[in-house]
């Protein structure tokens, strides 16, 4: 039995090193091989140099990946499962907030329960602001709202999974990819564990407020064309209220003889009106847009280097 640990890395320079020694100290004792996968996703500091040494002195079985740039953490995923060798497959960060010993738990899990395929972990506690945590509940609320997968809230990326599901995943070969929304769509039978995210080793994260809205905006258009239906019913609903007031006004003027009256209406709905085709047109173009990008058939991602396990 074998184990792939897939590890993307974006500018991870203080913790790759410190990545593969705590794994190592994690699967001492263990009765299986496993292997470490770095996928170093367009680093801009010193990862990749830091890798290469990783990748020579081989403390652990070690294959390198080097993109070309920063594809993304998404792309990175995908690049380590295409090289992945294990029975087991787990992702799991860089920056050590999530533990190697809770994967050797998830190992543990699955070859105890064959009929699960996949452990999956959940921050029970999240250090992070309200705010943000407000706007990660409400997003999986809309997400789930909307699609017809669904997806658990807080489930994290740190994954365990069997061989099977990384097939499956491998033929979703799409450009934009939501990860949440792969693991949902593909299925499998999942058992969920919690945990508690540690702080980061060293470094900052590379998550701000406009690529989480990003991420989540890929999640939504991606997993759902719901949207384009609302701006259906939206306007249909505008033009019903139009024709309504519009009989309002005719009655008005016939029966109560009172002349339409000052141009704030006229201003307001005008804005009204307008702003909600812009959305609407907003909304067709994000599925345009994606379309686009995939009828381009672009890979998914670059690599520069590989460096493969002799
Ligand atoms: N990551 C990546 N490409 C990116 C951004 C992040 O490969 O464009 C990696 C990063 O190196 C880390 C993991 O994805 O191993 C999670 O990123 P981060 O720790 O910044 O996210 P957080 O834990 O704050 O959600
Ligand atoms: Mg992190």
């Amino acid at each position: 039995m074998k184990l792939s640990l897939v590890v993307p890395c974006y500018n991870e320079a203080g913790n790759v090193a410190l990545f593969q020694k705590a794994a190592i100290e994690a699967f001492a004792d263990c009765n299986y091989s496993y292997e470490i996968i770095f996928v170093d996703d367009g680093s801009t500091d010193a990862t990749l140099h830091e890798l290469r040494k990783l990748h020579k002195a081989q403390a652990c079985p070690t294959k390198v990946i080097s993109f070309s740039r920063n594809f993304g953490k998404e792309a990175g995923i995908y690049a380590g499962l295409q090289h992945a060798s294990g029975d087991y497959i787990c992702l799991i960060d860089a920056d050590l907030q999530q533990r190697p010993e809770v994967t050797r738990e998830m190992v543990k899990f699955l070859e105890e329960n064959e009929d699960y395929d996949m452990v999956t972990a959940y921050q029970d506690r999240r250090n992070e602001g309200k705010i943000l945590s407000f706007f990660k509940k409400s997003f999986y609320k809309i997400i789930n709202g909307l699609s017809d997968v669904n997806m658990k809230s807080d489930a994290s990326d740190f994954r365990t999974f069997r061989r099977s599901v990384a097939e499956s995943i491998l033929k979703l070969a799409e450009y934009h990819r939501f990860s949440k929304g792969i693991f949902a769509w593909v299925g499998y039978k999942t058992h969920y564990i919690p945990y508690t995210a540690c702080q980061r080793a060293t470094g900052n994260t590379k998550w701000n407020f406009r690529k989480l809205t990003n991420y989540a905006i890929d999640g939504i258009i991606g997993y759902s064309t719901k949207p384009l239906r609302i701006s259906t019913f939206l306007g249909m609903l505008t033009s019903l209220a139009a024709l309504i007031y519009l009989i309002i006004v005719v009655l008005e003027k016939l029966i109560a003889g009172i002349d339409i009256p000052g141009y704030a209406t006229v201003t307001v709905l005008i804005l009204f009106l307008g702003s909600m085709q812009l959305f609407c047109i907003g909304i067709i173009g994000e599925y345009v847009g994606r379309n686009f990008e995939q009828s381009k058939n672009r890979p998914v991602f670059i690599s520069k280097e590989i460096l493969d396990i002799e």
